[in-house]
């Protein structure tokens, strides 16, 4: 079949590997050019760790208390746009225990299914990118979030993950180059990480090679449809006639769904992230700073910090007190790295393709004979993708399913 998955960020070109496996002919419209996006300055987690839902009970009133403060990880930017309130109000009533049950075995099959993929996907692009094996460690300083974490763990037992407890002293040990100041971290062992931009770049070049057809500056902006099938898929550069449509446009899904006459409800969260290269020391396990909601990923002398979730729309303005805070927690972590602060003009930011109910959309909308969905992964696109591009290629090609995809179904309530 001719499929045109729109989209390049990591969750298409991971699309467009295993459909082009399967022997279909994959043409991926983007709007850029594949050298930058949210796939790109992604903090590069590969995390089984990460099952819980976004929409969890609690959130939104963490998530008020946190509006009040200018230099706090979260922040909505007060708007009258109808597709933000109708995301908000069906955010408020998913924040709940129910969604959580609903949603954690699920989210946990798809990333355990990714997690062995991505690791195929080391050994089919053996110059491509490292898959660096140490885990990823929660790090805390209060008390309370240190309780918090240890129930975290004892719940990710329960899906057979692996976790190391430790306490200030034993975080230390496994960080020989750096003092850490924190009352404890959980290190999940199951968690790798990868450099997301080499990752890109090689999936591009291996899916070039292989006879997968990018149209790059190309954006989708029209369909030709008729009886309930999309005939043709209409860009700034011309039409292009297609048997299968995966939409995998990420944060903008919400605005071609309405070239469908499909209502889907999607918001961009921006996230920021820094990075900082021939360092002479160096932190060994990238690190979530669990009371501040940063999040740190080291590759040898480079060093990346990112964090913050903004619901601002495609906003291009860079706050940057929330810039400046990110930098302030790594300081606070991580007191000896004596790092410069950032310009904020400077800083990278993304735009996460956030659901409401924190679960990823994945499989055939019924609404077209020949339309499929694969995105909304919010802060899990990395973790995610190899699975999903493979539960795609199944579903496009008539197979059984690795995984039971029926919760992921764009078509929910
Ligand atoms: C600070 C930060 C840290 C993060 N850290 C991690 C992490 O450690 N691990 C992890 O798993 N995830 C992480 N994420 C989330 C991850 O980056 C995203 O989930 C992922 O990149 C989303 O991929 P995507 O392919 O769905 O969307 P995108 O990467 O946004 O790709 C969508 C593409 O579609 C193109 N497009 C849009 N509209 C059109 C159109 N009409 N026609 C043609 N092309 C179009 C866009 O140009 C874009 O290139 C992080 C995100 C941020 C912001």
């Amino acid at each position: 079949m001719k499929v045109v998955v729109i989209g390049g960020g990591v969750i298409g070109l991971c699309s467009a590997w295993y459909l082009q496996q399967e022997g279909h002919e994959v043409h991926v419209m983007e709007s850029g050019d594949l050298t930058d996006g949210c796939s790109f300055g992604n903090m590069g987690y590969v995390s089984p760790s990460h099952f819980i839902p976004l929409a969890t009970p609690g959130i939104v009133a963490q998530g008020l208390k946190w509006m009040l403060s200018s230099s706090s990880p979260f922040y909505i930017k007060p708007r009258l746009n109808l597709d933000m309130v109708r995301w908000g109000m069906a955010f408020w009533t998913k924040a709940n225990a129910r969604n959580v049950e609903n949603s954690a075995a699920h989210l946990n099959n798809l990333l355990q299914l990714s997690r062995g993929l991505t690791a195929d996907l080391q050994r089919d692009l053996p110059d491509g990118f490292d898959l660096i094996e140490r885990g990823v460690f929660m790090l805390y300083k209060s008390a309370k979030t240190g309780e918090h974490e240890r129930e975290m763990a004892e719940q990710a037992h329960g899906f057979g993950l692996k976790t190391v407890i430790c306490t200030a002293s034993e975080v230390q040990a496994y960080e020989p180059e750096v003092a850490v100041d924190v009352t404890g971290g959980v290190l999940y062992t199951d968690d790798c990480h990868l450099h997301p931009a080499r990752f890109m770049r090689a999936m591009h070049q291996t899916l070039t090679n292989r006879g997968v057809q990018f149209h790059l500056n190309t954006t989708v902006n029209g369909f030709e449809r008729n009886n309930g099938v999309i005939r043709q898929v209409l860009t700034n550069n011309g039409p292009l006639p297609c048997d299968e449509v995966v939409i995998a446009n990420g944060s903008r899904m919400g605005d071609i769904s309405k070239l469908l006459d499909i209502s889907l409800l999607m918001q961009p969260g921006k996230g920021y992230s820094m990075e900082y290269d021939h360092l002479k020391n160096n932190l060994r396990i990238p690190s979530i700073l669990v009371d501040d909601r940063v999040a740190t990923t080291p590759i040898g002398p480079w060093l990346r910090i990112g964090g913050t979730m903004e619901l601002s729309g495609h906003s291009t303005h860079i706050l940057p007190k929330r810039v400046q805070a990110i930098y302030n927690a790594f300081r606070r972590y991580y007191p000896d790295l004596d790092i410069a602060p950032p310009d904020p003009a400077k800083a990278w930011y993304g735009y996460r393709p956030v659901t409401p109910d924190g679960v990823p959309y994945i499989g055939h909308h019924g609404q077209y004979r020949n339309l499929s969905y694969a995105g909304g992964h919010a802060m899990l696109g990395i973790s995610a993708a190899a699975g999903t591009g493979k539960l795609i290629a199944e579903l496009l090609s008539g197979q059984r399913t690795s995984i039971d995809v029926a919760r992921f179904s764009p078509e929910r309530k």
